[in-house]
């Protein structure tokens, strides 16, 4: 049996945590963040729930002699990175030197400007195959379960895939003004970059959302979406063999919106430094301290999430749509977990992988992004862990 170090204690790391526990294939998991505290917190919950004792460690994930330090100590055979894309690139060298195999949920991105890209990472395929260990990248819901419906589609449904809209919808509602349902600072740098899709073999490029539709959720209703780039668009565009056209869409509600709108304007979502007396402040790191956790917003969310993607192409020599997707509830998220349903749909297939990864089923030296492994024993777990997905005719496309 393999032992786990999971890296990252917030929203995802507490469920992540929690379903590995539960999971019954690990014979140790450590759980090791900046603030111990917030680890031993989910520990406690691992124990009370699931009766799992779960080691706690602090660490800082930006320092690789500590983190080899770590997962020594600890005999640990996979990390799961789930601090933030920051600390992916030192956690992968991390675990290059302590010969242990890898898997995140977010591609890296360096503080200094706003531009996430996998190059990085893929830069590290040689030296995880060379050492004969796994590295899995992108392994939440979108990148993660959405990368694994295309390979479902193309494997099951479709002979060729021709257009691909991921669309995500949090309809859910937490009852505060202004919040972010991830990490403030990787969420507001996304959602506030231009949006990019892939067409015809080329990037095509429009203002931050700037384009914009409305979408028919199951489970949810009619919700406004906006194009935006999104990192698993890279790796499937080139995966994705006959593709045409590939885009990424998300909901915002009008206040949340308007409140961006002030923040950008008067410079609070800036990632440069700032002079403040004597002292240098990254707007946008301090906005992060004074804005709600989003752990914290899990005890009073009400409403649901669909994710899915909608794929178009052919089938025995027709023409066919489909919806492959998931919808999941924040309050039966936070009776489960304790956590909101963001933190869920991404923290329920990082601890699938791991479990798969562990068993030896998606074990590959190298470096991959996950729909280039079988999507067979993922999916057909998946909703035994929490997230149920389906497959409906869709009539209308994504104009
Ligand atoms: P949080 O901010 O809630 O949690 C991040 C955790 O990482 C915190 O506990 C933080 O510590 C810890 N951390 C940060 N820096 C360091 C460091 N240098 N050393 C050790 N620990 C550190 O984020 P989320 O849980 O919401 O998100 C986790 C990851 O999941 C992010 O990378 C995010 O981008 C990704 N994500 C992926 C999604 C997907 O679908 N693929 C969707 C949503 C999120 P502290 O508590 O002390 O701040």
């Amino acid at each position: 049996m393999a032992k786990l170090l999971i890296i990252g204690a917030g929203g995802v790391g507490n469920v992540a945590t929690q379903k590995c526990a539960a999971m019954g294939v690990f014979s140790s998991i450590t759980l090791a963040s900046r603030t111990l505290s917030k680890c031993d917190e989910i520990a406690e919950r691992c124990k009370s729930r699931h009766g799992v004792t779960v080691k706690t460690a602090k660490v800082d994930a930006d320092n690789v002699p500590e983190l080899v330090k770590l997962i020594k100590t600890t005999e640990s055979d996979i990390v799961l990175n789930l601090a933030l894309p920051y600390q992916d690139l030192t956690i992968m060298d991390a675990c290059l030197e302590a010969g242990v195999h890898y898997i995140d949920t977010a591609n890296y991105e360096p503080q200094d400007e706003a531009k996430f890209e996998y190059k990085w990472q893929w830069a590290y395929r040689e030296r995880f195959e060379k050492a004969g260990l796994t590295a899995l990248l992108g392994c939440g819901f979108d990148p993660g379960v959405t990368n694994i419906y295309c390979a479902h589609m193309g494997k099951h449904a479709f002979d060729t895939i021709r257009n691909v809209d991921i669309v995500d919808c949090n309809g859910g509602s937490h009852g505060k003004a202004f919040a972010t349902n991830f990490n403030p600072e990787i969420n507001i740098r996304e959602i506030t970059a231009n949006g990019r899709y892939w067409e015809d073999g080329t990037w095509r490029t429009t203002k931050p959302l700037s384009v914009s539709q409305t979408f028919d959720f199951p489970g949810v209703g009619e919700r406004k979406m906006f194009l935006l780039y999104h990192e698993e668009l890279e790796s499937l565009c080139q995966n994705i063999k006959g593709l045409k056209r590939i885009r990424f869409w998300m909901t915002f509600g009008e206040t949340y919106l308007k409140y961006l709108d002030v923040l950008q304007t008067v410079g609070m979502t800036r990632i440069d430094p700032v002079k403040v007396g004597d002292v240098e402040v990254v707007p946008i790191k301090l906005l992060k301290e004074i804005l709600p956790e989003p752990s914290s917003l899990a005890k009073n969310y009400t409403g649901k999430t669909c994710i899915g993607c909608v794929v178009e192409g052919e089938k025995d020599g027709k023409f066919k749509r489909q919806f492959i997707y998931n919808v999941c509830d924040h309050a039966e998220c936070y009776t489960e977990t304790e956590g909101q349903g963001i933190s869920y749909t991404t923290g329920v297939p990082a601890a699938l992988t791991a479990k798969l990864l562990a068993e030896g089923v998606w074990k590959k030296p190298g470096v991959h992004n996950i729909e280039t492994l079988n999507p067979d024993p993922f999916l057909a777990e998946i909703g035994q862990w929490g997230l149920p997905w389906q497959i409906v005719d869709l009539e209308h496309s994504v104009a």
